[in-house]
Protein backbone atom coordinates (compact mmCIF):
# COMPACT_ATOMS: atom_id res chain seq x y z
CA UNK A 1 0.00 0.00 0.00
CA UNK A 2 1.31 3.37 -0.53
CA UNK A 3 1.81 5.91 2.77
CA UNK A 4 2.77 8.86 3.75
CA UNK A 5 6.34 7.89 6.05
CA UNK A 6 8.83 10.12 8.13
CA UNK A 7 11.61 8.06 7.04
CA UNK A 8 14.65 9.37 8.96
CA UNK A 9 15.26 11.93 11.65
CA UNK A 10 14.66 15.22 9.58
CA UNK A 11 12.57 17.58 7.66
CA UNK A 12 10.32 15.93 5.23
CA UNK A 13 7.88 13.12 4.20
CA UNK A 14 8.19 10.14 1.75
CA UNK A 15 5.26 8.60 -0.21
CA UNK A 16 6.49 5.30 0.22
CA UNK A 17 5.29 1.60 -1.33
CA UNK A 18 5.17 -0.39 2.33
CA UNK A 19 3.28 -3.72 3.71
CA UNK A 20 -0.45 -3.33 4.64
CA UNK A 21 -0.53 -3.58 8.67
CA UNK A 22 -1.36 -7.19 9.83
CA UNK A 23 -4.07 -7.19 12.74
CA UNK A 24 -4.65 -9.38 15.67
CA UNK A 25 -7.67 -11.25 17.07
CA UNK A 26 -8.91 -7.74 18.55
CA UNK A 27 -8.01 -5.08 15.55
CA UNK A 28 -9.61 -3.57 12.79
CA UNK A 29 -8.25 -3.30 9.34
CA UNK A 30 -9.72 0.31 7.67
CA UNK A 31 -9.48 1.18 4.09
CA UNK A 32 -9.12 5.04 4.16
CA UNK A 33 -11.34 7.10 2.66
CA UNK A 34 -10.30 10.63 3.42
CA UNK A 35 -7.88 12.40 6.12
CA UNK A 36 -6.65 15.52 7.74
CA UNK A 37 -3.72 17.20 8.30
CA UNK A 38 -3.35 17.98 12.26
CA UNK A 39 -0.68 20.83 13.47
CA UNK A 40 0.79 17.78 14.66
CA UNK A 41 1.09 16.13 11.33
CA UNK A 42 2.82 19.66 10.08
CA UNK A 43 5.10 19.47 13.21
CA UNK A 44 6.42 15.89 12.51
CA UNK A 45 6.62 17.20 8.86
CA UNK A 46 9.34 20.14 9.53
CA UNK A 47 10.65 18.13 12.82
CA UNK A 48 10.75 20.99 14.82
CA UNK A 49 12.39 20.32 18.40
CA UNK A 50 8.80 18.41 19.91
CA UNK A 51 8.96 16.04 17.15
CA UNK A 52 12.78 15.36 17.32
CA UNK A 53 12.42 14.39 21.02
CA UNK A 54 9.13 12.04 20.30
CA UNK A 55 9.18 10.32 16.96
CA UNK A 56 11.19 7.43 16.32
CA UNK A 57 11.39 7.01 12.35
CA UNK A 58 10.46 5.29 10.01
CA UNK A 59 7.19 5.93 10.98
CA UNK A 60 3.61 6.41 9.32
CA UNK A 61 2.17 9.71 10.13
CA UNK A 62 -1.69 11.02 9.91
CA UNK A 63 -4.04 10.43 13.19
CA UNK A 64 -7.57 11.69 11.55
CA UNK A 65 -9.28 10.28 8.96
CA UNK A 66 -12.44 8.11 7.70
CA UNK A 67 -12.71 4.77 6.19
CA UNK A 68 -14.68 1.54 5.42
CA UNK A 69 -14.01 -1.89 7.44
CA UNK A 70 -11.60 -3.84 5.30
CA UNK A 71 -10.74 -6.69 7.91
CA UNK A 72 -11.01 -7.75 11.34
CA UNK A 73 -9.76 -9.68 13.73
CA UNK A 74 -11.41 -13.29 14.90
CA UNK A 75 -12.59 -11.74 18.04
CA UNK A 76 -14.18 -8.78 16.90
CA UNK A 77 -18.03 -8.97 16.47
CA UNK A 78 -19.69 -5.72 15.96
CA UNK A 79 -17.54 -4.27 12.81
CA UNK A 80 -18.04 -5.96 9.24
CA UNK A 81 -16.37 -5.45 6.16
CA UNK A 82 -17.95 -2.22 4.52
CA UNK A 83 -19.02 -0.55 7.94
CA UNK A 84 -18.13 3.38 7.52
CA UNK A 85 -16.15 4.27 10.18
CA UNK A 86 -13.43 6.74 11.96
CA UNK A 87 -10.42 5.97 14.78
CA UNK A 88 -10.00 7.49 18.40
CA UNK A 89 -6.26 7.94 18.38
CA UNK A 90 -5.57 7.56 21.69
CA UNK A 91 -4.67 4.07 22.40
CA UNK A 92 -4.73 3.73 25.89
CA UNK A 93 -3.77 1.09 28.19
CA UNK A 94 -6.55 -0.30 29.80
CA UNK A 95 -5.02 -1.49 32.95
CA UNK A 96 -4.41 2.02 34.84
CA UNK A 97 -6.41 2.99 37.60
CA UNK A 98 -8.32 5.21 35.00
CA UNK A 99 -8.90 3.47 32.08
CA UNK A 100 -10.54 0.64 34.27
CA UNK A 101 -12.76 3.08 35.73
CA UNK A 102 -13.74 4.09 32.54
CA UNK A 103 -11.79 6.86 32.24
CA UNK A 104 -10.08 6.50 29.51
CA UNK A 105 -9.06 10.08 28.82
CA UNK A 106 -6.94 10.23 31.45
CA UNK A 107 -5.07 7.10 30.82
CA UNK A 108 -1.32 8.35 31.43
CA UNK A 109 0.57 5.79 28.72
CA UNK A 110 -1.43 6.64 26.19
CA UNK A 111 -0.01 5.82 22.57
CA UNK A 112 -0.94 8.34 19.66
CA UNK A 113 -1.86 6.92 15.89
CA UNK A 114 0.75 8.72 13.90
CA UNK A 115 2.84 9.49 16.69
CA UNK A 116 3.96 6.43 18.60
CA UNK A 117 2.62 3.81 16.14
CA UNK A 118 1.72 4.18 12.41
CA UNK A 119 -0.80 6.16 11.62
CA UNK A 120 -3.59 7.17 8.65
CA UNK A 121 -1.68 9.01 6.30
CA UNK A 122 -2.18 5.21 4.36
CA UNK A 123 -4.03 3.43 2.64
CA UNK A 124 -4.98 1.28 5.08
CA UNK A 125 -4.75 1.46 8.89
CA UNK A 126 -5.44 -0.69 11.71
CA UNK A 127 -6.40 -0.11 15.38
CA UNK A 128 -8.08 -1.90 17.87
CA UNK A 129 -11.86 -2.36 17.71
CA UNK A 130 -12.14 -0.13 21.35
CA UNK A 131 -10.34 2.72 19.54
CA UNK A 132 -13.05 1.95 16.33
CA UNK A 133 -16.30 4.47 15.82
CA UNK A 134 -19.41 3.53 13.56
CA UNK A 135 -20.67 6.48 11.87
CA UNK A 136 -24.16 6.68 10.43
CA UNK A 137 -24.59 5.62 6.75
CA UNK A 138 -25.10 9.23 5.24
CA UNK A 139 -22.72 11.23 7.21
CA UNK A 140 -20.99 13.52 5.05
CA UNK A 141 -17.58 11.98 4.88
CA UNK A 142 -15.26 15.06 4.81
CA UNK A 143 -17.02 15.94 8.33
CA UNK A 144 -16.46 12.05 9.65
CA UNK A 145 -12.76 12.50 8.52
CA UNK A 146 -12.15 15.82 11.17
CA UNK A 147 -13.79 13.96 13.93
CA UNK A 148 -10.71 13.82 16.09
CA UNK A 149 -10.17 17.52 15.82
CA UNK A 150 -13.94 18.12 16.27
CA UNK A 151 -13.97 16.10 18.74
CA UNK A 152 -10.77 18.65 20.39
CA UNK A 153 -13.44 21.41 20.20
CA UNK A 154 -16.55 19.67 21.41
CA UNK A 155 -14.18 18.23 24.29
CA UNK A 156 -13.23 21.84 24.89
CA UNK A 157 -16.93 24.20 23.92
CA UNK A 158 -18.81 21.35 26.19
CA UNK A 159 -16.22 21.64 29.03
CA UNK A 160 -18.18 24.04 31.17
CA UNK A 161 -21.82 25.21 30.68
CA UNK A 162 -21.95 27.61 27.78
CA UNK A 163 -25.92 28.04 27.61
CA UNK A 164 -27.00 32.03 27.89
CA UNK A 165 -23.32 32.73 28.40
CA UNK A 166 -21.06 34.87 26.87
CA UNK A 167 -17.55 33.02 25.23
CA UNK A 168 -14.51 34.07 24.54
CA UNK A 169 -12.50 31.80 21.88
CA UNK A 170 -9.02 33.04 21.12
CA UNK A 171 -7.54 31.42 18.10
CA UNK A 172 -9.54 30.62 15.16
CA UNK A 173 -8.06 27.45 13.81
CA UNK A 174 -9.84 24.57 12.44
CA UNK A 175 -10.33 23.87 16.00
CA UNK A 176 -11.43 27.18 17.05
CA UNK A 177 -13.44 27.60 14.45
CA UNK A 178 -15.60 24.25 14.95
CA UNK A 179 -15.87 25.46 18.92
CA UNK A 180 -17.41 28.98 17.77
CA UNK A 181 -19.96 26.72 15.54
CA UNK A 182 -20.54 24.29 18.79
CA UNK A 183 -20.68 26.99 21.38
CA UNK A 184 -23.49 28.66 19.23
CA UNK A 185 -25.16 25.28 18.88
CA UNK A 186 -24.91 24.78 22.81
CA UNK A 187 -26.90 28.23 23.42
CA UNK A 188 -24.22 30.56 24.03
CA UNK A 189 -25.33 34.54 23.85
CA UNK A 190 -22.29 36.39 22.88
CA UNK A 191 -19.46 34.69 20.96
CA UNK A 192 -16.35 36.58 20.86
CA UNK A 193 -14.00 35.30 18.60
CA UNK A 194 -10.04 36.59 18.67
CA UNK A 195 -7.95 35.71 15.68
CA UNK A 196 -4.87 37.72 14.38
CA UNK A 197 -5.29 36.21 10.38
CA UNK A 198 -8.13 37.74 8.59
CA UNK A 199 -8.82 34.90 6.19
CA UNK A 200 -9.06 32.98 10.04
CA UNK A 201 -11.61 35.88 11.29
CA UNK A 202 -13.57 36.10 7.49
CA UNK A 203 -14.21 31.88 8.53
CA UNK A 204 -14.94 32.17 12.30
CA UNK A 205 -18.18 34.97 11.23
CA UNK A 206 -19.31 32.15 8.99
CA UNK A 207 -19.14 29.78 11.89
CA UNK A 208 -21.49 32.30 13.68
CA UNK A 209 -19.06 34.31 15.97
CA UNK A 210 -21.36 37.38 17.32
CA UNK A 211 -17.84 39.14 16.88
CA UNK A 212 -14.64 38.37 15.58
CA UNK A 213 -11.20 41.08 16.40
CA UNK A 214 -8.02 40.96 15.83
CA UNK A 215 -5.71 41.18 19.08
CA UNK A 216 -2.83 43.43 17.69
CA UNK A 217 -5.89 46.40 17.16
CA UNK A 218 -8.25 45.70 19.32
CA UNK A 219 -9.24 44.26 22.99
CA UNK A 220 -11.45 42.27 24.88
CA UNK A 221 -12.33 45.29 27.08
CA UNK A 222 -12.74 47.04 23.85
CA UNK A 223 -15.37 45.21 22.41
CA UNK A 224 -17.36 43.92 25.62
CA UNK A 225 -19.64 47.78 25.70
CA UNK A 226 -19.85 47.47 22.36
CA UNK A 227 -22.09 43.75 23.36
CA UNK A 228 -23.88 45.47 26.30
CA UNK A 229 -21.26 43.29 28.51
CA UNK A 230 -20.87 44.46 31.49
CA UNK A 231 -18.75 41.79 33.92
CA UNK A 232 -16.84 40.21 31.64
CA UNK A 233 -16.69 36.63 29.80
CA UNK A 234 -18.22 33.57 31.58
CA UNK A 235 -16.24 30.95 29.43
CA UNK A 236 -12.98 31.19 27.55
CA UNK A 237 -11.61 28.42 24.98
CA UNK A 238 -8.03 29.07 24.72
CA UNK A 239 -7.21 27.52 20.94
CA UNK A 240 -4.01 29.58 20.44
CA UNK A 241 -1.16 28.42 23.10
CA UNK A 242 -0.19 32.50 22.73
CA UNK A 243 0.78 33.41 25.93
CA UNK A 244 -0.52 37.11 25.44
CA UNK A 245 -4.00 35.32 24.97
CA UNK A 246 -4.35 33.31 27.61
CA UNK A 247 -2.92 36.37 29.73
CA UNK A 248 -5.50 38.67 28.16
CA UNK A 249 -8.33 35.85 28.60
CA UNK A 250 -7.63 35.36 31.92
CA UNK A 251 -8.05 39.54 32.44
CA UNK A 252 -11.50 39.24 30.74
CA UNK A 253 -13.05 36.90 32.50
CA UNK A 254 -16.18 37.49 35.05
CA UNK A 255 -15.39 36.72 38.22
CA UNK A 256 -16.35 32.83 38.59
CA UNK A 257 -15.38 32.43 35.17
CA UNK A 258 -13.93 29.65 33.39
CA UNK A 259 -11.19 28.57 30.65
CA UNK A 260 -10.62 25.15 28.85
CA UNK A 261 -7.06 25.50 27.80
CA UNK A 262 -6.60 23.11 24.82
CA UNK A 263 -4.01 25.60 22.80
CA UNK A 264 -0.24 24.10 23.23
CA UNK A 265 2.15 26.68 24.33
CA UNK A 266 5.75 26.60 22.90
CA UNK A 267 7.13 27.85 26.08
CA UNK A 268 6.45 28.29 30.02
CA UNK A 269 3.53 31.20 30.41
CA UNK A 270 3.60 33.05 33.85
CA UNK A 271 -0.02 34.25 34.66
CA UNK A 272 -1.05 36.31 37.49
CA UNK A 273 -2.67 34.35 40.00
CA UNK A 274 -4.06 36.75 41.75
CA UNK A 275 -6.52 37.25 39.41
CA UNK A 276 -7.28 33.70 39.56
CA UNK A 277 -7.92 33.72 43.10
CA UNK A 278 -9.44 36.77 43.83
CA UNK A 279 -12.02 36.07 40.37
CA UNK A 280 -11.89 32.46 42.00
CA UNK A 281 -11.32 31.29 38.22
CA UNK A 282 -11.47 27.70 37.19
CA UNK A 283 -8.34 27.04 34.74
CA UNK A 284 -9.08 23.23 33.25
CA UNK A 285 -6.38 21.44 30.91
CA UNK A 286 -8.53 19.90 27.76
CA UNK A 287 -5.99 16.58 25.83
CA UNK A 288 -8.20 14.95 22.88
CA UNK A 289 -11.73 13.91 23.48
CA UNK A 290 -13.53 11.78 26.14
CA UNK A 291 -13.71 8.14 25.17
CA UNK A 292 -16.20 7.82 23.88
CA UNK A 293 -18.82 10.49 25.19
CA UNK A 294 -17.30 12.90 23.48
CA UNK A 295 -17.76 11.33 19.75
CA UNK A 296 -21.44 11.00 20.87
CA UNK A 297 -22.27 14.57 21.85
CA UNK A 298 -20.15 15.06 18.26
CA UNK A 299 -22.49 12.61 16.61
CA UNK A 300 -25.60 13.90 18.15
CA UNK A 301 -25.61 17.45 17.41
CA UNK A 302 -24.42 16.91 13.84
CA UNK A 303 -28.20 15.14 13.79
CA UNK A 304 -29.15 18.14 15.28
CA UNK A 305 -27.95 20.28 12.71
CA UNK A 306 -24.87 21.35 13.93
CA UNK A 307 -22.57 22.53 10.72
CA UNK A 308 -19.09 22.48 10.89
CA UNK A 309 -18.74 22.09 6.83
CA UNK A 310 -17.77 25.78 6.08
CA UNK A 311 -14.12 25.00 8.63
CA UNK A 312 -12.61 22.77 5.82
CA UNK A 313 -11.45 24.95 3.16
CA UNK A 314 -9.26 22.84 0.71
CA UNK A 315 -9.25 19.26 -0.59
CA UNK A 316 -6.40 17.33 -1.92
CA UNK A 317 -5.52 14.09 -3.05
CA UNK A 318 -2.97 11.91 -1.06
CA UNK A 319 -0.64 12.40 -4.27
CA UNK A 320 -0.22 15.74 -4.04
CA UNK A 321 0.51 15.71 -0.13
CA UNK A 322 3.01 18.29 -1.04
CA UNK A 323 0.68 21.04 -1.82
CA UNK A 324 -1.82 19.96 0.95
CA UNK A 325 0.72 20.26 3.30
CA UNK A 326 1.65 23.96 2.29
CA UNK A 327 -1.97 24.89 2.49
CA UNK A 328 -2.10 23.80 5.83
CA UNK A 329 0.87 25.64 6.88
CA UNK A 330 0.08 28.84 5.12
CA UNK A 331 -2.24 29.49 7.85
CA UNK A 332 -5.02 31.09 5.06
CA UNK A 333 -7.10 27.96 5.53
CA UNK A 334 -9.42 25.97 7.59
CA UNK A 335 -9.37 22.62 7.60
CA UNK A 336 -7.41 20.88 4.85
CA UNK A 337 -8.92 17.22 3.76
CA UNK A 338 -6.29 14.41 1.68
CA UNK A 339 -8.55 11.57 -0.21
CA UNK A 340 -6.68 8.21 -0.29
CA UNK A 341 -9.14 6.96 -2.63
CA UNK A 342 -8.18 9.55 -6.26
P1 LIG B 1 -3.70 26.48 14.71
O1 LIG B 1 -2.26 26.67 15.02
O2 LIG B 1 -4.13 26.30 13.30
O3 LIG B 1 -4.54 27.68 15.34
C1 LIG B 1 -4.07 28.55 16.31
C2 LIG B 1 -4.58 29.94 15.93
O4 LIG B 1 -4.26 30.86 16.97
C3 LIG B 1 -3.95 30.49 14.64
O5 LIG B 1 -4.96 30.77 13.71
C4 LIG B 1 -3.22 31.74 15.12
O6 LIG B 1 -3.25 32.79 14.15
C5 LIG B 1 -4.02 32.10 16.37
N1 LIG B 1 -3.32 33.02 17.28
C6 LIG B 1 -1.99 33.26 17.42
N2 LIG B 1 -1.78 34.22 18.34
C7 LIG B 1 -2.99 34.59 18.82
C8 LIG B 1 -3.43 35.55 19.79
N3 LIG B 1 -2.56 36.30 20.49
N4 LIG B 1 -4.75 35.66 20.02
C9 LIG B 1 -5.64 34.91 19.35
N5 LIG B 1 -5.27 33.99 18.39
C10 LIG B 1 -3.97 33.83 18.16
O7 LIG B 1 -4.14 25.24 15.57
P2 LIG B 1 -5.46 24.31 15.66
O8 LIG B 1 -5.25 23.10 14.84
O9 LIG B 1 -6.73 25.08 15.51
O10 LIG B 1 -5.27 23.91 17.17
C11 LIG B 1 -5.40 24.89 18.18
C12 LIG B 1 -4.41 24.69 19.29
O11 LIG B 1 -4.72 23.46 19.97
C13 LIG B 1 -2.96 24.55 18.88
O12 LIG B 1 -2.15 25.16 19.86
C14 LIG B 1 -2.73 23.04 18.87
O13 LIG B 1 -1.36 22.71 19.10
C15 LIG B 1 -3.57 22.62 20.03
N6 LIG B 1 -4.08 21.26 20.02
C16 LIG B 1 -4.30 20.70 21.22
C17 LIG B 1 -4.85 19.42 21.30
C18 LIG B 1 -5.14 18.85 22.64
O14 LIG B 1 -5.60 17.71 22.69
N7 LIG B 1 -4.92 19.59 23.71
C19 LIG B 1 -5.17 18.73 20.14
C20 LIG B 1 -4.96 19.33 18.91
C21 LIG B 1 -4.42 20.61 18.86
ZN1 LIG C 1 -4.63 3.52 30.93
Amino acid sequence: MRALVKRRAGPGLELDEVPRPTIGINDVLIRVHKTGICGTDLHIESWDPWAARTIQPPLIIGHEFVGHVADVGSNVSDFHPGDLVSGEGHVVCGRCRHCLAGRRHLCANTIGLGVGRDGAFAEYVALPMANVWHHWPGIDEEVAAIFDPFGNAVHTALAFPVLGEDVLVSGAGPIGLMATAVVRHAGARKVVVSEPNAYRRALAERMGATLVMDPRDRTFADVMPELGMVEGFDVALERSGNPTALRSAISSMAHGGAIAILGIPTQEISIDVNEIVFKMLTLRGIYGREMFETWYKMTVMLQSGLDIRPAITHRFSFLEHRAAFAAARSGDSGKVIMDWTT
